[in-house]
């Protein structure tokens, strides 16, 4: 008895014959080693997971800590001429108000289909959640000019800036476009704008009608000193609106849309851009690519529209 164990495994038969002591302190050096290597995994896994959680907490906390953050959502398409003195004037606007961060989301639809604001406000809103707290839709032609319409955070309900009082152009009562703000969890509350509006017009509609299926209180400016000539600069620069709407697509959205919205928007992004203004005005241009259901909402496609426009004025019931 040599002391040694023997093994039929030639490769073991090397460590076998090692002394007893070395062999101890080899087992114990690397059962050492193993302890490392867990703990150092154990200490990432909790890393990554307080970042998933401060992530997620991100919201309340800044609500809470510092000042929330405004992300300016400009649904977009062939305005550039208005994109360029928006975002300087906009931006001077802001720096004089006392306001936490703000960011410009220029959501810019490619051509595949007609144009659907509210889908865009839904894309901007995923893109911009994460690093904001609240968000204003914001048509890219409406400036602001008196000092005294605030941007800041919407605390109690969504706030209408481009009040029917104060809009250069429309003036009836249920008015909800131009521009508005509402907080993030509001917006995620009442699903965010509904999908179906390609085309000018009516999804400012059926936004204030989920506002107020919601119950949320609207707010708007009050009592401001400037009237409808000199509140806001409208640089809508003879810009042909595409409103054409088919009796079928009268009747459809006619009803408040209750199936789409945030939860399930379909886009692919195909490209980001950041621009900078005069040397100064910093925004960002995402490329979108709107999915359409075309059965759903055949009125999304440009020939859509050209097909009708074919045919008389009243033929597009048969
Ligand atoms: N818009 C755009 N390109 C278009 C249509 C609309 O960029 O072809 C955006 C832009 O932000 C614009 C807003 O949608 O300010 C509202 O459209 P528009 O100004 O035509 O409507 P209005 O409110 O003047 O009737
Ligand atoms: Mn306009």
């Amino acid at each position: 008895m040599t002391g040694r164990c023997r093994s039929e495994f030639p490769p073991l038969n090397m460590f076998l014959r090692l002394p007893k002591r070395t062999l101890l302190l080899g087992i114990f050096t690397a059962c050492m080693f193993c302890l490392l290597l867990i703990s150092f995994n154990v200490l990432l896994q909790n890393e990554e997971l307080r970042d998933v959680t401060s992530e997620a907490l991100s919201n309340d906390r800044l609500v809470h800590d510092s000042k929330p953050r405004l992300a300016i959502l400009v649904p977009f398409r062939n305005r550039f001429d208005e994109l360029i003195v928006f975002v300087p004037q906009l931006s001077e606007f802001l720096r004089t108000q006392d306001i936490g961060s703000f960011k410009f989301y220029i959501l810019n639809q490619s051509r595949r289909y007609r144009f659907n604001r509210g889908a865009l406000a839904n894309v901007g809103y995923l893109l911009a959640k994460r690093s904001s707290d609240y968000i204003a839709i914001h048509d890219v032609d409406l400036i602001p000019i008196n000092k005294d319409l605030s941007y800041s955070y919407p605390e109690d309900g969504p706030f209408h800036l481009s009040s029917p009082d104060y809009h250069p152009q429309y003036n009836y009562k249920k008015y909800f476009g131009g521009i508005l703000l509402i907080n993030n969890k509001q917006f995620e509350l009442i699903n965010g704008m509904s999908n179906r509006y390609f085309g000018w017009g009516l999804e400012d509609d059926d936004f204030y009608a989920r506002v107020r299926a919601a119950n949320l209180p609207i707010l708007r400016p009050q009592n401001l000193s400037t009237d409808r000539t000199n509140t806001f600069l409208h640089i809508h620069n003879n810009q042909k609106r595409d409103s054409f709407k088919s009796k079928e697509q009268q009747d459809v959205l006619r009803r408040r849309d209750k199936q789409t919205g945030l939860s399930n928007i379909r886009f692919s992004i195909n490209a980001k851009h950041n621009i900078t203004i005069d040397d100064h005005y910093d925004c960002t241009v995402y490329n979108i690519e709107l999915s359409c259901n075309t059965k759903e909402t055949p009125w999304c496609q440009h020939n859509y529209v050209r097909q009708f426009a074919n045919r008389g004025p009243n033929d597009e019931a048969q």
